[in-house]
């Protein structure tokens, strides 16, 4: 019997109710015909209670407080929008931005949007050659970014290409650099009411990099009627209510950010905070309780670092509006479940979703109970369905529960990506049959709950036994000593396969053999000999995707002498 974990309380006043739910708000549409993020962001709220309710509140480095309502963000965002018109962009032209969690990155986000351009985020702490490929291949137009990363990371090469035609300056071009604007400058000169250009559903919106998790990141296109899945889901998965005030700790430059860090919440007309500087266990507690935050919404790595922490840390604050907690991006291991549940009296709500999806499509509902270790439900008006695709001449769906197969999704969602940038044929081959097929595999229990087993690529077979790697990592984070998992296959003449675990302790602990006995035996108690690890070696940290992504490919190129492939999403690791 898998156990659950149910808040009544929170059930009830949630937004998604099984039996009856509630219809979530609907898209606006600009005013004459057609659709724009942008508008449903920030212009639709002129004229309603929300204009002047605060629409983002900024937290410095050094903790000064910035308060922008949804008035004063419209007008920044028109300027915005005027000043591309200034600098000769048109409709369709694409502006990336390269800048720390600073409030000029979300006006130039939605300003972008409302001038009919591309958005693309790039994560400020990339290096030049993974800057550089994404502007080749997405043509950028414009960059946006501060003066440092500028010298640090593109002055050298900018010039090469031949599509950008400036590079915008948040913090002022004192020196005069050749081809380079003042932000603030034009900012001042621009027109605070130009308002939306006219877009239409299917235009292109956004142009996200995936993680790079499992190989070269790939550009992801999606279109403007995408907004439409944003304010359904943060509705139905995200319980977001008019009264929120809501931290989503991802960086926009990654699509989490984006869609749940900017625009979804925006939409909703909530109030978000947003927080420039990095992770830090200390200052993340505070914010929650010195902001009240209500909804927030992070990722696993961050919660298994909060755990590594401790519980006293987190029990010095307080968070008495703290209402609901979701979490995406990786596994979330049952473990940090119960975490939740221990320390903040309610558990994390995992929930699951892809760059190409555009937004949540399955998860841990606040009305339904969750069980730890499984992704939840598909939302209202998704469809997923485990498939068997071994037998690639036929679409066999897993009608009996607990199958593994690859997770698809009926296609037709508003969010659904409209292809990978210049990669039609990839594009083409994510489809079969009006079914989208995510290359993740999971079961579905008898309740029609979702069970991520692991990605396709990081499947282990081994003595005829199908092993998801999340399964194993789960099984040793139950072990007090052990902060991270990851686990691979390597190959073996008798098995074809052999599981090994790669284990990262929490502080103060010694690697010792007596510990790795103890964890062997573990997994072999929990998991059966077949499917325990036949070695586990201890490692600092394991190798990660800036967005905190576990690289398993990594740790297996490593283990196999092989090439090491893309590694341009890498964060620094410690070996
Ligand atoms: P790339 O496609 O470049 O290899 P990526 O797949 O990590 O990178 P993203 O689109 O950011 O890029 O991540 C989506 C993937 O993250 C999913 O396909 C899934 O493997 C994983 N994921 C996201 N949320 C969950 C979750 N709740 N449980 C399990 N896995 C998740
Ligand atoms: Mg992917």
């Amino acid at each position: 019997m898998v156990k659950t974990i149910f808040h009544q309380d929170l059930a009830d006043k949630a937004n998604f109710q099984i039996d009856a739910p509630a219809p979530a708000p609907e898209v606006k549409g600009l005013p004459k015909g057609g659709l724009n993020i942008g508008y449903e962001a920030l212009d639709s709220h002129l004229g309603q209670p929300t204009q002047n309710k605060l629409a983002l509140r900024w937290i410095s480095k050094e903790n000064h407080i910035v308060d922008f309502s949804y008035q004063a963000l419209c007008q920044h965002t028109n300027r915005f929008a005027d000043l591309l018109d200034q600098l000769g962009l048109a409709k369709g032209s694409r502006v990336f931005t390269l800048a720390g969690r600073r409030p000029e990155l979300y006006i130039a986000a939605l300003g972008t949007l409302k001038a009919g351009c591309v958005f693309t985020p790039l994560f400020s702490a990339f290096g030049p050659e993974p800057i550089r490929s994404r502007m080749e291949i997405g043509n950028a137009n414009l960059i946006v970014t501060t003066r440092s990363l500028y010298r640090k990371k593109l002055k050298s090469w900018w010039q090469e290409l031949p599509h950008l035609k400036a590079v915008l300056l948040i913090d002022g071009n004192p020196d005069n650099e050749p081809g380079c604007c003042d932000y603030s400058e034009l900012m001042e000169k621009a027109d605070p009411n130009r308002g939306c250009e006219t877009t239409q559903a299917e235009d292109m919106a956004l142009l996200h990099f995936t993680s790079g998790t499992t190989g070269k990141p790939k550009g992801v296109i999606h279109v403007h009627q995408a907004v439409q899945h944003h304010i359904h889901s943060a509705f139905y998965a995200l319980d977001l209510k008019p009264d929120d005030i809501y931290w989503c700790t991802a960086d926009p430059g990654w699509v989490t950010g984006t869609t749940y860090g900017i625009i979804a919440p925006l939409c909703m007309g909530v109030t978000m905070v947003i927080d420039e500087a990095e992770f830090d266990a200390e200052r993340w507690y505070q914010i929650l309780q010195e902001q009240q935050i209500t909804v927030w919404y992070t990722a696993p790595t961050a919660i298994r670092m909060l755990m590594k922490v401790g519980d006293a840390l987190a029990k010095q604050y307080a968070r008495p509006n703290l209402r609901f907690m979701a979490s995406v991006g990786e596994p979330l291991n049952p473990e940090a479940v119960e975490w939740g549940e221990k320390v903040f009296g309610m558990p994390f709500h995992d929930n699951w979703w892809q760059t190409e999806t555009g937004g949540i499509m399955i998860a841990n509902f606040p009305s339904q109970p969750i069980k730890p270790g499984s992704m939840g439900k598909p939302l209202p008006g998704i469809e997923a369905a485990i498939i068997n695709t071994s037998n690639s001449s036929e679409l066999q769906m897993e009608t009996q529960p607990m199958q593994v197969g690859e997770l698809a999704l009926k296609t037709g969602w508003p969010s659904m990506f409209r292809g990978y940038l210049n990669q039609a044929e990839k594009y083409q081959s994510c489809f079969t049959n009006g079914w989208y097929l995510s290359g993740d595999l999971a079961m579905r229990d008898e309740d029609g709950y979702f069970w991520f087993v692991g990605r396709k690529d990081d499947l282990i077979k081994s003595s005829g036994h199908l092993i998801g790697p999340f399964e194993v990592e789960s099984v040793l984070m139950e072990h007090p000593a052990v902060a991270e998992a990851g686990v691979i296959g390597i190959p073996d003449p008798v098995a074809g396969q052999l599981v090994k675990a790669f284990v990262a302790l929490k502080p103060d602990i010694t690697a010792d053999e007596e510990l790795q006995q103890e964890l062997l035996g573990l997994a072999r108690k929990r998991l059966g000999a077949a499917v325990a690890p036949k070695e586990i070696v201890f490692r600092h940290n394991l190798p990660k995707t800036r967005s905190g992504k576990i690289m398993r490919r990594l740790l297996k190129a490593r283990e196999l002498g092989l090439p090491e492939g893309d590694i341009s999403t890498l964060e620094s690791d410690e070996q």
